[in-house]
């Protein structure tokens, strides 16, 4: 763990309570953390800043009205998490959008950037959110010398929840250097942050490339693994197997690149089975020195889970399932998630998750020259 001096905490503290008035104030400071405390320590100030000013709707440190439950289960290690979570209903009040800031009151006459097919401006791109998103506070991150940009996420799973995109406007989907960029970005943090690719099963905004990170722990971390689970084994290079309910890959080491590459090779060999339907949930963390990285393997034809609303992504793939939703009115076939976590045990997780089981199996992968 880290201990940061008097000093930063003071310029810490000054970050969180300043208005949002003094955006350029405040980037400067983060600047200075970040160079002195490393880039986590920044992201947890901004994140601090955007709850007490409000862009972040509720604040995560405050358990009102959330509840969780946990389940352990002894034949995989994880102790699965249902969190019942109403904050996250609240981004559906444009009202009180509009009051914290998070999106603009005014018709904007600026000039808003790629424009859907529904003529609707792209919502992660740093222009649209200078202009739409007058409270938040984006920054800048270099990441396998490409700009990214943290913004928090107002409607947050976790705590420190933000959301992470490419500078660059371009469709959210697998290519080679992602896993490098998660990599990347852990690393950067010193394994304090998670960092989490959607890819196609999950995201709901699929124009723009973007990630997930955040501080917690999430259930899948402590899953065993067995000797005789490990399929790849060369120069601290561990790739493995373990008994899951969804077909995870988990691939360990010390080498950014050479997980990065494997992590690569598993998804390249999913995608050829199927390059229509293949997808994947990625998720990222390191632990003393070592990435440990788990790939998900996701099907597009099964992204919902049973009694669920909405598309299972990487935090209901890694254990975590967050419900917030209630149908508004009785009798529609609408799920409703607060039953489900009232009812749930370890036997309707397990069968939540295994709804989501991609029809066809990945079998031989080719780890040589990793
Ligand atoms: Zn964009």
């Amino acid at each position: 763990m880290n201990t940061y001096n008097k000093e930063y905490k003071e310029i810490f503290k000054r970050i969180a309570g300043s208005s949002i008035k003094k955006k350029e104030y405040i980037l400067d400071r983060l600047n200075h953390l970040k160079t002195h405390q490393g880039l986590a320590y920044a992201l947890m100030a901004l994140y601090r800043q955007q709850v007490e000013s409000g862009f972040v709707l509720a604040d995560p440190l405050k358990y009102k009205g959330r509840e969780e439950k946990h389940f352990f289960d002894h034949k995989t290690g994880i102790t699965f998490c249902l969190q019942w979570n109403p904050d996250r209903e609240l981004r559906k009040n444009h009202k009180l959008l509009i009051k914290r800031g998070v999106i603009s009151e005014k018709k904007e006459k600026r000039i808003l950037v790629n424009l859907d097919e529904n003529q609707k401006p792209c919502y992660l791109c740093k222009a649209n959110i200078d202009i739409q998103n007058p409270n938040e506070i984006l920054l800048p991150i270099s990441l396998a010398n490409e700009t990214y940009y943290a913004g928090a996420n107002f409607a947050y799973i976790t705590n420190n929840h933000f959301t992470l995109m490419s500078l660059e406007h371009r469709r959210q989907q697998y290519h080679k250097k992602i896993p490098l960029v998660l990599n990347d970005f852990v690393f950067c943090t010193e394994g304090i942050f998670r960092a989490v690719f959607n890819c196609l099963a999950g995201a709901s905004i699929k124009n723009h490339e973007h990630m997930q990170i955040f501080t917690e722990s999430l259930p899948i971390e402590k899953i065993s693994i067995k000797d005789e689970d490990i399929i790849y084994q060369k120069d601290n290079l561990n790739v493995s197997q373990p008994y899951y309910y969804l077909p995870v890959y988990v691939v360990e080491g010390s080498s950014k690149n050479r997980t990065a590459g494997a992590v690569d090779r598993i998804i390249q060999s999913w995608h050829e089975i199927d390059n229509i339907y293949h997808t994947e949930n990625i998720i990222t963390t390191m632990q003393d020195n070592q990435f440990r990285i788990f790939v998900l393997l996701r099907d597009k034809r099964r992204l919902t889970g049973k009694w669920k609303k909405g598309d299972m992504a990487s935090f209901e793939a890694g254990g975590h399932i967050v419900l917030s939703c209630t149908p508004k009115t009785s009798g529609n076939n609408e799920p409703d998630e607060r039953k489900l976590f009232e009812s749930a045990d370890i036997e309707s997780v397990k069968e939540l998750i295994s709804t989501i089981v991609p029809e066809k199996r990945l079998n031989n992968i080719d780890f040589k020259s990793v």
